[in-house]
């Protein structure tokens, strides 16, 4: 079993030190890599340098950035890529981003596919690419079906592996894969869990995202107000619940947005490899 933890970068001291302690905490189930994003949520892209070389330096562990190519150029995107080659890291995740509002140029690239196929054309197989999947389908797709063949396009430029947007249906994402396979494409597509500790941060980021919360577990959710002891134990549950339904029905690997902080996710995945 592989498992992975997502952090984003961060701009305090503060949360320097507290990333710090996540990422100890975390070594415990001996993470096969931590990704970083880049650029979401307004974060900059210097920090997310800044993050990953510190890992790739002093944990031991494999660091991968994230990289979207929206509103770049091919020059910044390849000079970021020798500094990454240079510190010895190799899995990269390759993503097209958000357009930012009120943007005309988008720039060199228009969709992921491209990146990938750029980071291929440059550095022969020096990363391993990784790239997103959306069980529930991506926002701004036209439909399901457009949206899968957009999917192998990434694969077909050479993604070696892709990570899901998180779900709470476990029948979206076997779907997908099996829609995906029907393409000829036979890749690994590790399911993207995401802790429910939140309310209110979950109900925004899946607005977003177009992730879905079933309605059962939003009304429960709905009712802890304060109580986020029991709110915790709650999402837990459910979260620990899909996991099981994963493995069991074959899924080795695990990707964890652990919004840098180490319990939710440890517990989760400390549950997976007893
Ligand atoms: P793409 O694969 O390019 O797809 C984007 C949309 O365009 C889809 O609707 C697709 O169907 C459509 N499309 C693709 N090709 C074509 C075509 N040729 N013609 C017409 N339509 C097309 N965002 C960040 O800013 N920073 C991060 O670090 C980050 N990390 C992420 C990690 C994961 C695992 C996931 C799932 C998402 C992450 N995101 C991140 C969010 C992501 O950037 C957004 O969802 C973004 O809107 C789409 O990026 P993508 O790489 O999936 O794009």
């Amino acid at each position: 079993m592989q498992l992975s933890f997502e952090f984003f970068p961060p701009r305090t001291s503060q949360g320097k030190l507290n990333l710090k302690k996540t990422r100890q905490e975390l070594s415990a189930v001996n993470p096969h890599y931590f990704s970083t994003t880049f650029g979401a949520g307004g974060t900059t892209q210097d920090a997310t340098l800044e993050t990953v070389l510190d890992i790739q330096a002093n944990d031991n562990i494999a660091a991968a950035p994230h990289l979207s190519c929206i509103d770049s150029e091919k020059s910044k995107i390849l000079s970021l890529l020798k500094q990454y080659q240079a510190a010895g890291i190799n899995r990269i995740v390759a993503l097209r981003g958000d357009i930012p509002s009120g943007v005309r140029d988008i720039g060199d690239f228009h969709y992921a596919n491209e990146l990938v196929e750029f980071i291929r054309h440059e550095f022969n197989d020096h990363f391993h690419i990784e790239v997103a999947a959306y069980p529930e389908m991506h926002p701004q797709a036209k439909n399901m079906d457009a949206d899968i063949k957009h999917f192998v396009n990434k694969i077909k430029a050479g993604a070696n592996s892709a990570i899901t947007q998180y779900f709470y249906n476990a029948d979206a994402y076997f779907r997908f894969k099996d829609e995906v396979q029907k393409h000829g494409i036979d890749i690994p597509i590790t399911p993207g869990i995401m802790p429910i500790t939140n309310y209110d941060q979950l109900m925004r980021f899946s607005n977003m995202c177009g992730a879905e919360i079933p309605r059962w577990i939003e009304k429960r959710l709905s009712t802890f107000g304060d109580d986020s002891a029991s709110l915790n134990a709650f999402g837990f549950e459910v979260v620990a619940q899909l996991c099981d339904q994963l493995k069991s029905q074959g899924v080795e690997d695990f990707h964890f947005y652990s919004m840098n902080k180490s319990k939710p996710s440890l517990q989760l995945a400390q549950g997976l490899i007893e």
